[in-house]
């Protein structure tokens, strides 16, 4: 059983491009850099790539 990593957000495999890894829920994860931002400012887009992702706050507040 392959446990390749890709990114929660696009799929992509480090073949593609480079991963960071997350640790998350005692799960390790993965993201690229372009989607780094939308785990650190927009987390609600994650909801349903990432579990737990509904739990987190983005780090800046707009309201
Ligand atoms: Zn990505």
């Amino acid at each position: 059983m392959s446990q390749e990593k890709s990114c929660v957000f696009c799929e992509r495999t480090s073949d593609q491009v480079p991963l960071i890894g997350l640790e998350f829920r005692g799960t390790t994860l993965a993201i690229c850099p372009q989607h780094m931002p939308v785990l650190i400012h927009d987390p609600g887009q994650l909801v349903g790539k990432m579990p737990g992702a509904e739990n987190l706050s983005p780090a800046d507040h707009k309201d």
